[in-house]
């Protein structure tokens, strides 16, 4: 099965009890048990609920793992992930993952003895140097989050595995969609559900998946002791959201290549970041593990002074955190998502405080451009009034 035939009857696509053709919200947290301690298949919905599985089941099957959990955010994923780790225990890091990651880590895992190091995971010199003796696991954001850097997959798997380290790879930009890194042989594939997957800004969700089966066996040992389960509720949107994955992800990607040629060819943008342009030092890469370059975009304008002006002149492009949804959100990070990592750390890594990152709807191509050309107009017809 192709995987845009997998996204709509993948997993559990259907009730096996009545035949219906979506899966039913089963809004209830517990079942009957016909004999004392012998519970059928669903004994209590934090551990188990058809709805979720059904989800679950899709979410392993498209990105080729053994099991998916389904979390009430990314964050509990990443959480109950970050859980198969012990006190000592060392993880290098890939040094623009989401802001929040770094948050749990250096705010909530630290404190417990867990300690971490991020670097340019690009650089394989840069990995051997931050390998100790209590390294258990690399930790990667592909394209990252914000500035789209690209990570070689392949070759950073060979590099884990030689060190006897499980691989973690966020794959929420790209989603399974564009690339598999569990077929490309990382251990544990994270992902908000909030974004790309659920991709109608309507709920907040996560998945973690893994082909590994005794990894798959911790993970639901955190995510039924931890509790940070998706509700049926919103398991249902999930899987209605996942089913149009192919047609939304083709639509954000021709739009955002338009805009990123569009704003390389402005003389008001200083510099834009897009796997899909030739000139990204990660487009060869991009090019070979992912099958499109996604919709997210980043850029720099000339005169960073402007960018306040800029973003608050859009019309169409709603300035909000999130992306992933059909219509397009812009953002600042040093102010709004990354503004949790300190500043030394953010252009330590690159990410200036004038830089926006733009995630690309699927609306009418030519009301996005005119809507960016305004706000250029109206940014600069500012600053000459000053
Ligand atoms: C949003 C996001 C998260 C966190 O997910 P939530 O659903 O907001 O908890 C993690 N990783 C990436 C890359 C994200 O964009």
């Amino acid at each position: 099965m192709q995987l845009s035939t997998k996204l709509i009857h993948g997993g559990i696509s259907e009730d096996p009890l009545t035949g219906a053709v979506s899966v039913p919200i089963y809004q209830t947290s517990t079942y009957r048990q016909k004999k004392l301690g012998q519970p059928g298949d669903f004994e209590y919905s934090r551990s188990g609920n058809p709805t979720r599985l059904a989800l679950e089941e899709l979410i392993a099957e498209l990105e080729g793992g053994v099991k998916g959990f389904a979390f009430s955010s990314g964050l509990a994923a990443i959480h109950a992930t970050l859980s198969l780790f012990q006190p000592g225990d060392h993880l290098i890091l890939g040094d623009d993952v989401y802001g929040g990651t770094f948050r749990l880590l250096e705010k909530v895992f630290k404190p417990f003895g867990l300690s971490y190091t991020m670097v340019d995971s690009r650089e394989l010199s840069q990995l051997e140097n931050a390998l100790t003796n209590h390294t258990k696991a690399l930790y990667l954001e592909t394209p990252s989050n914000p500035l789209l850097k690209i990570i070689d997959l392949e070759k950073s798997v060979v590099w884990a595995r030689e060190h006897e380290l499980i691989t973690i790879v966020d794959n929420t930009f790209a989603t399974p969609y564009l690339q598999q890194p569990l077929i490309l042989g990382a251990d544990i594939v994270l992902h908000s559900g909030t974004k790309y997957l659920g991709g109608h800004s309507d709920l907040v969700a996560g998945f973690a998946t893994t082909n590994n089966e005794s990894l798959a066996e911790k993970i639901a040992f955190y995510q039924n002791s931890i509790g940070g389960v998706l509700g049926p509720q919103d398991s249902w949107l999930l899987q209605r959201g996942i089913k149009t994955l192919a047609v939304r992800m083709e639509a954000h990607q021709r739009n955002a290549g338009i805009l990123a040629s569009y704003l390389a060819a402005h003389s008001g943008v200083a510099k834009v970041y897009y796997p899909g342009l030739a000139d990204h030092p990660g487009h060869e890469v991009a090019a070979r593990q992912m099958r499109g370059f996604g919709g997210m975009v980043a850029f720099e304008l000339v005169d960073e002074s402007r960018t306040a002006e800029f973003v608050e002149s859009l019309k169409v492009i709603t300035l909000a955190e999130s992306l992933g949804g059909v219509e397009s959100l812009i953002e600042v990070p040093a102010v709004m998502t990354h503004a949790s990592i300190p500043q030394e750390k953010r252009e330590a890594s690159g990410i200036k405080e004038g830089l926006i990152r733009l995630s690309v709807g699927i609306e009418d191509i030519t009301d996005l451009q005119t809507d960016l050309e305004q706000a250029f107009a109206a940014a600069l017809r500012e600053e000459t009034a000053e």
